[in-house]
């Protein structure tokens, strides 16, 4: 094969990924200084386009609310991991980044009154947890579709630069400076390198790596695994987030919204069964509450149909109009995948592994910080980071419904302006370090001009497969050190890869096997964070430790991986100071 050739390229602000987070960041930075985003889709096909339910902000449009109330349920919903500084910045932000959505032109569900609909989800509440609130802002359910297509809107009428299905190959440094990343043009094959004076991650989720899944084939956690072989740290990967409604059998999502709207859980019996795992909000509990229940009724014999591995989920009582008209994706989705018509029977559901709560640690600026317990907070110059990709962390060990299109919002907003800040202080670019992309450009030629007899395809269905079963749901040490053992292999099994295309054009098995990479340099930094925490949090739940542990465990985990790709682990203690409220500590669970 003839050499393949290398494109430079220069920008103030280089953004990978174009999901919400990307595209606000992009969208602020562009007011200020040259601003370029590489996605390896199309923006709008980014897994952002498939959020459903809702962004949350204390509007007071149904009901009057409170930001902080908003802070406390994000507090105790991530069982005390998140931290308090970022969180009281987020809540108190979502108004904010909301009605500017509204004026930018998204096209919210409308109240009678013309305001913002709002509707109830999972762990939001008035007053400190007495009863659920309507906090969730909607575009019917499909919020994320209105919002990428409004903020692509946006960019493109600010002049951002875009380079759609480019794949970023390796996170570029040179003397702890981020100077930008080498990337793969996936439509014409090549190498380009985007040199930059601030890069902001914001590549999505890790979720691929779980069998029964609700996310887009493109959420493989490639921006944490260019920062762990870049010699940087990820966050808290331990704690993966499993929805309890995934369609059965296939794993998409039937968004919370439905049991905000009225909707509820069925077990075989015809039993409410949320009213004894969580008796003040019943199915509006947080996801790691209801998905165990789920998870603990099927095993108590208590599931629906032949095998009992099931559980419904019934809203036909709400009545065909307002399904029609509040959720008319659930409708479909449900038609489609189940068979089933909601409007008048159940769907059958069960727990889908769905969000990635751990990620690059941030601070609540989305500058990446260092992060080891020597200097936990410290800055990693020139590189940002911010959404699903990041961990900031305003999730902790669980994320609210909801939360989510608010964090890339906020922190995509936030970013943007300081990463342009940091960028027009720079009076030039740092310079690009010595033979530049030199591992990520061996790499893809490696595989083009090798031969190796494994095949992407058997190794990433063994570890999806086998994550699900060791590090899903309900985890131990027996399955964690099982998990460890196989992984091992696999990755030994990946040394001897090799890809049956060889062109150059779309060639998705070479990206794929790019992706499987990434996912089992991270899965190793989930099953030793999951297999190290003796204690049960959030969406962290041992069998074998059934308990929080606030003594021993109240810290952050930090994963870095060395050149052979053995993982370490260090923590960091969570920031317990907000910005103005007095801190909420710790409380024993009410559910
Ligand atoms: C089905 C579903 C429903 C949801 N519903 C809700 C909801 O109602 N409310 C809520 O708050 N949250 C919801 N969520 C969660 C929320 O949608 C996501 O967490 C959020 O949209 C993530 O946004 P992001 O910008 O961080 O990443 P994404 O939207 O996932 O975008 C990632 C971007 O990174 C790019 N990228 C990735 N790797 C590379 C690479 N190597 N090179 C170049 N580019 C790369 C991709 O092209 C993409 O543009 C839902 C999630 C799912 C899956």
């Amino acid at each position: 094969m003839g050499d393949i050739p290398v494109t430079v390229h220069k920008h103030d602000a280089l953004i990978v990924g174009a999901g919400g987070a990307g595209l606000r960041a992009a969208l602020e930075a562009s007011k200020s200084v040259n601003t370029a985003v590489i996605s390896q889709v199309f923006p709008t096909r980014s897994h952002t386009v498939a959020a459903q339910g809702g962004v949350a902000a204390s509007l007071s449009n149904v009901e009057p609310d409170d930001w902080v109330w908003h802070m406390f349920d994000t507090i105790k919903g991530s069982d005390y991991l998140g931290d308090q500084d970022a969180i009281e910045l987020m809540c108190r932000m979502a108004p904010e980044v909301v009605i500017e959505l509204e004026h930018m032109g998204m096209p919210f569900s409308r109240l009678q009154d013309g305001k913002i609909f709002q509707r109830r989800f999972g762990g939001h509440t008035k007053n400190f947890g007495k009863e659920a609130i309507c906090r969730t802002c909607a575009a019917a359910d499909r919020t994320g579709h209105a919002m990428l297509h409004t903020l692509y809107e946006q960019c493109v009428k600010n002049h951002v630069i875009f380079y759609n299905e480019f794949f970023a190959l390796e996170l570029l440094m040179n003397e702890g400076h981020v100077v930008g990343v080498l990337a793969w043009d996936i439509a014409n094959g090549g190498f380009h390198i985007f040199h930059a004076k601030a890069t902001l991650f914001a590549t999505g989720g890790y979720i691929r790596v779980y069998k029964t899944n609700s996310n887009a084939h493109i959420n493989t956690g490639d921006g944490l695994s260019l920062s762990l072989r870049a010699g940087l740290p990820v966050e808290d990967l331990e704690f993966v987030q499993f929805h309890p409604t995934g369609i059965y059998g296939v794993g998409n999502l039937i968004t919370e919204g439905v049991r905000g709207e009225g909707g509820y859980l069925l077990n075989k019996d015809g039993e409410r069964f949320m009213k004894r795992y969580a008796p003040t909000v019943w199915d509006l509990a947080s996801r790691d509450v209801v998905s165990r229940a789920m998870a603990e009724e099927m095993r108590q014999g208590r599931g629906c149909g032949p095998k009992g591995d099931y559980i419904l989920l019934k809203l036909d009582h709400i009545g065909a109009d307002l399904i029609h008209e509040r959720l008319p994706g659930i409708w479909e989705l449900a038609y489609v995948f189940a068979h089933v018509d909601c409007t008048k029977e159940p769907i059958p559901v069960t727990p889908t592994a769905h969000y990635s709560m751990g990620g690059i640690p941030t601070n609540r600026f989305a500058e990446v910080v260092l992060g080891n317990m020597e200097k936990p907070e410290e800055p990693v110059k020139g590189f940002y980071a911010a959404g699903e990709a990041a961990c900031a962390s305003v999730h902790g060990a669980n994320r609210l419904g909801s939360n989510s299109l608010l964090d890339i919002m906020v922190f995509g907003k936030v970013g943007g302006k300081r990463m342009a800040e940091f960028a027009a202080s720079l009076p030039e670019h740092v310079p690009l370090p010595e033979n530049p992309g030199r591992k990520g450009i061996e790499e893809v030629k490696n595989l083009l001009n090798g031969n190796g007899p494994e095949r992407m395809g058997a190794i990433w269905d063994e570890l999806k497969e086998t994550m699900e079963f060791n590090c899903g749901v309900f985890r131990t040490e027996e399955t964690l050190t099982t998990q460890r053992g196989i992984l091992k292999k696999l990755c030994e099994r990946f040394k001897k890869v090799g890809i049956a295309d060889k062109g150059l054009a779309f060639n998705l098995d070479l990206i794929e096997t790019l992706e499987l990479g990434h996912m089992l340099d991270f899965s190793k930094a989930i099953v030793e964070g999951a297999l190290a925490r003796q204690e049960s949090r959030g969406a962290h739940y041992r069998d074998d430790y059934p308990n929080r542990d606030d003594v021993n465990w109240h810290k952050h985990t930090l994963a870095t991986m060395d050149e052979d790709g053995t993982i370490y682990l260090d923590y960091k203690p969570v920031r317990m100071k907000p910005l103005t409220v007095p801190t909420f500590e710790p409380k024993e669970r009410v559910y």
